[in-house]
């Protein structure tokens, strides 16, 4: 029996971070919501009680660094199982490019995990273990779109927005969410994105409204370490996007256009400014 599980990947809409708490995390207000460019992940009885994985990427790890293999791990320790699991991730989304990828495996791999050992969990129950692989593994066990608060994993469902295409730049740099935190000065932050001005635009299906409140205090911090990235946000803009930003730590930016026309115009005009182009629609 195979088990086929999608993992699409995420944008954020809006990114802010309140403050720096004790515990060393980052209080947070994000926007997030998947689009049509996924991983897909299958899982399979190896017969044995072996947890193992491969893939046709070359760009993650395949041993127990891999989020997809820790959420195995979780989940068999803490119900005291002794079945196995072979996974085959096929690889889309690119790596460490702020799209969440490894999130949405480990989400997967829960949801899949669910089925194939037939552990009866509620989504609830899901998202809480899912926290504690990463912030935002609880938010990519449901997908559609929410507003994540805590260091990510409270989440508050909302409305999707209205359909439209995303076209999503990923420039030949890794970058690391961690050192994007770290250098992140929280209690200089001049400017805050409205995480209730985003609500209240998916709440009325405002397309204009979704782009003019979009905002990712983590933009200021990515363009620093890497201009690249900034040059990338202008070209998009001078295309005609209707609204652009970089996705979480980046460095992938993002731009909405309502108008299939006008994304393949964004996909044509980024030709030779940047090699990895994807022209997707939001998951509605
Ligand atoms: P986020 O937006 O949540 O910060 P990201 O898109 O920036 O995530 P990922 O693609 O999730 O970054 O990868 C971050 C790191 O996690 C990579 O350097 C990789 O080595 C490691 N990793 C572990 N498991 C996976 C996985 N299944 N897919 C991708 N990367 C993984």
């Amino acid at each position: 029996m195979y088990i086929y599980e999608k993992a699409p990947a995420k944008i954020n809409l809006m990114l802010d971070v309140l403050h720096k708490r004790q515990d060393g995390f980052h209080e947070v207000e994000m926007v997030m919501t998947m689009v049509d460019l996924a991983d897909r992940l299958t899982l399979s009885d190896p017969g044995s009680s072996r947890i193992s994985l491969s893939s046709q990427s070359g760009y993650i790890p395949l041993d127990d660094k891999n989020l997809a293999v820790k959420a195995a791990r979780l989940l068999r320790q803490r119900f005291g199982i002794n079945r196995g699991v072979h996974m085959h991730l096929e690889k889309r989304i690119p790596v460490a490019a702020g799209l969440a990828g490894g999130s949405s495996d480990a989400a997967a791999a829960l949801r899949g995990l669910n089925r194939l050992w037939e552990l009866g969990l509620s989504m609830a129950e899901l998202e809480e273990l899912g926290a504690e692989l990463g912030s935002d593994v609880p938010f990519c066990v449901r997908g559609g779109t929410a507003l994540a608060t805590g260091r990510g994993e409270k989440l508050e469902r909302l409305p999707n927005p209205p359909r439209c295409w995303v076209v999503l730049a990923k420039p030949p740099i890794n970058v690391s969410t961690a050192d994007v935190y770290g250098n992140l000065k929280a209690a200089q932050i001049e400017n805050h994105p409205s995480a209730s001005g985003m609500k209240d635009a998916l709440e009325r299906g405002s397309f204009g409204d979704v782009c003019g409140g979009l905002g990712n205090v983590l933009e200021d911090v990515t363009l620093k370490l890497y201009p690249g990235v900034g040059r990338l946000k202008k070209v998009m803009e001078n295309l005609g996007a209707d609204g652009v930003l970089m996705s979480g730590s980046g460095p992938t930016v993002f731009g909405l256009a309502a108008k299939e026309e006008k994304a393949k115009r964004i996909c044509n005009g980024l030709r030779g400014f940047c090699e990895e182009v994807y022209a997707v629609r939001t998951l509605g």
